[in-house]
């Protein structure tokens, strides 16, 4: 290309070297014309010839001339095709879209680029084209996204801001992105460049995703943070307080979060805004805030405890993450904070009530070594605390044998002095320990015990004097009538055999007449005594029924067996040989016996059967005593 613009300018220097001599020639051609008077001293022919000889260097150099200027004319074509050329190819080489429009909006000319660009009017892209009929096509495509359904309006708008233009214009072709640069020259053109963004559209779509997806995150990270039920505090890598959660801002509701945001720990440490957080009294006040700068520069983990201007008892804890930024966790541990005081309250109270109580109380763990005691231990056996705690309770209780677990059980245990003493012992495992603390309440029942078997004793005699006679030592006649109302009901279920025999002393008047009461009361003695061997049966109840009257009830005997008894307490009454002086009867004492038997039935009563036994004694009266008398059975008649 530099050849042929150098090639030109030869060309255009040679013309005026052409035409300078032929000047030159003419002149030359002129001057011999003139010879005969310039040159008089030339002879012909020489005039003549040298006149043709510069006309034919004027011709020449003329026909130079124009052979020069027929070069140059050739040259400046060239050199117009040679830009116009290059104007095409670099046209041709932009990566944009081009375009040039004449004053009535005709297509002078367009790229290759913009025809790749619009696909569905490359056709018409032709030089000559009118702008409305290349945008009539582009609508009927479709392509133009903005104005489907609204296409007249979007043409007309279109053509009215053309080339006025400052901003480029967005324009969504088909599913691709162009910019457009519409500017008129001052001639009137139109040039328009069009730039294929597609890639930067879809990424900054893409970024505005991303940033929404981001917003949208944080924003349910925010609530998220805000329904947790501790409260939260975040602080950036630069120390500055990032966010405060909702319940932060429920717990402490006059501190100033707002302006708190974004302010520097430090500063925030130095103002105001953690007094609420930080105890009242100053000293503690200053080493919170030493804690808090420790945490800060996350040297340790904080972990505070304070309670609210509201009340609450708040927990804080203090972490740095990998990330730098510190992270503020503060619970309510208000719940926690007053059970472990209720639980102090009634530990102290227990301390007190095991430490006044009157029962000993021992802690021993499962190899039975004692691990505490109170001061009632101390007391009931003697030796100080220290002696005990780390001992075996076998210092105490000698003998273990036998189930100790559950109900109170009674043991021996030893005095320091060697005493035994009755204990009750009960013994518990705790529960809801490692199964391996035990306690046992201890109380002292020696004297109870001493007490108890002086009472029991008591009882017996008691029981003995109620049921027996004091004068013969036999049974009285509650116990006789209790043990006949047992028998009766006995022979009732069993259909055996009842026998009773009703002894009454002869003339025991006369004998009280004659010896003295006293004397008749230790005849009554031996009367028992007689009457004692008699009945010798278990089962047999020998009673004294009143005055100088007795009873020996006979169970499970019948008629033959009860007679057979009285015979034999008449015949020892007789062999112990009494005296009775005044005996209408002889020298001896005697007695009558009404017998009565009978098997118990439904509907017949012990009265009745007495006053059988009563009649029959009666009847032993009549036929002259000193003896026995059957009466005749009711059950059988
Ligand atoms: P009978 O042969 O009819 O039974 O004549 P009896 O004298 O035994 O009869 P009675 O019922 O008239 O008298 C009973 C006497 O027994 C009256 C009373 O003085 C005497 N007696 C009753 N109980 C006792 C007692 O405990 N000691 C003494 N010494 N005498 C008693
Ligand atoms: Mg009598
Ligand atoms: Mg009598």
């Amino acid at each position: 290309m530099a050849d042929v613009f150098l090639q030109r300018k030869e060309d255009l220097r040679a013309l005026p070297r052409w035409l300078g001599a032929a000047a030159a020639s003419a002149l030359a051609a002129l001057a011999l014309r003139l010879t005969p008077q310039l040159a008089p001293q030339l002879t012909p022919p020489w005039p003549t010839l040298l006149q043709t000889l510069s006309l034919c260097a004027l011709l020449a150099c003329l026909f130079g001339a124009w052979r020069a200027w027929l070069r140059s004319l050739a040259a400046q074509m060239a050199r117009e095709q040679d830009w116009q050329q290059i104007i095409n190819e670099a046209i041709e080489a932009m990566p944009a879209g081009f375009e040039l429009w004449d004053r009535r909006d005709r297509l002078l000319l367009c790229n290759q680029a913009l025809r790749r660009l619009y696909p569905s009017v490359a056709a018409e892209l032709q030089p000559g084209v009118s702008l409305h009929t290349v945008l009539q096509k582009a609508l009927q495509s479709g392509a133009i996204q903005d104005a489907v359904g609204n296409e007249t309006r979007w043409l007309e708008q279109r053509l009215a801001e053309r080339g006025s233009r400052r901003e480029p214009l967005l324009q969504q072709y088909a599913d691709r992105w162009f910019h457009v640069y519409e500017q008129r020259t001052p001639s009137g053109y139109v040039v328009g460049l069009r730039l294929d963004v597609t890639e930067l559209i879809h990424a900054q779509q893409a970024l505005a995703t991303t940033q929404s997806q981001a917003h949208h995150d944080r924003q349910l990270m925010e609530r998220a943070i805000d329904a947790m039920p501790a409260g939260i505090e975040i602080y950036d890598e630069q120390d500055r307080l990032v966010l405060v959660n909702q319940r932060m801002v429920n717990w402490l509701p006059h501190r100033n979060n707002a302006q708190a945001v974004g302010k520097d720990y430090e500063a925030l440490v130095q103002s105001s805004w953690f007094d609420d957080l930080l105890p009242s009294d100053p000293e503690a006040r200053k080493q919170a805030r030493q804690l808090n700068r420790q945490a800060l520069r996350g040297q340790q983990d904080l972990t505070l405890l304070n309670q609210t201007p509201g009340g609450l008892w708040l927990k804080t804890t203090e972490t740095r993450t990998p990330e730098g930024f510190v992270l503020t966790v503060r619970q309510d541990v208000s719940d926690l904070i007053h059970k472990e005081q209720a639980l102090k309250a009634s530990q102290a109270q227990l301390k007190a009530i095991i430490g006044t109580a009157g029962v000993s109380i021992l802690t021993l763990n499962d190899d039975g070594v004692i691990l505490s005691c109170n001061p009632a231990v101390e007391r009931l056996f003697g030796y100080a605390r220290a002696e005990m705690v780390g001992s075996a309770i076998s210092l105490l209780i000698p003998d273990q044998s036998g189930e100790v677990f559950g109900t109170a059980c009674e043991v021996t245990a030893r005095h320091k002095s060697g005493q035994l003493l009755t204990v009750q012992l009960a013994l518990a495992a705790v529960p809801d320990q490692d199964d391996d603390l035990f306690v046992a309440v201890l109380s002292d029942i020696t004297q109870r015990k001493q007490f108890e078997q002086e009472l029991q004793v008591a009882n017996a005699r008691l029981l003995r004097l109620s049921t027996t006679d004091s004068l013969t030592d036999l049974a009285n006649r509650r116990l006789l009538m209790d043990r006949l109302d047992d028998e009766w009901r006995r022979g009732l279920r069993s259909g055996l055999p009842l026998s009773l025999a009703l002894i009454d002393v002869d003339h025991f008047k006369l004998y009280n007449d004659h010896y003295g009461h006293q004397a008749g009361d230790q005849c009554l003695a031996r009367v028992a005594e007689v009457l004692r061997k008699s009945a010798s049966r278990p089962a047999d109840l020998v009673a004294r029924y009143g005055g100088e009257e007795f009873v020996i009830l006979l169970a499970q005997t019948d008629a033959d067996g009860a007679l057979a008894v009285a015979t034999r307490c008449r015949e020892l009454l007789r062999a112990a040989n009494i005296s009775h002086a005044n005996s209408p009867q002889g020298g001896l004492l005697t007695f009558s016996i009404g017998l009565v038997t009978q098997v118990p039935k439904p509907g017949s009563h012990i009265g009745q059967w007495l006053a059988l036994a009563d009649q029959a004694l009666y009847q032993a009266k009549a036929e002259g005593r000193d003896r026995a008398v059957a009466a005749q059975p009711a059950a059988s008649s």
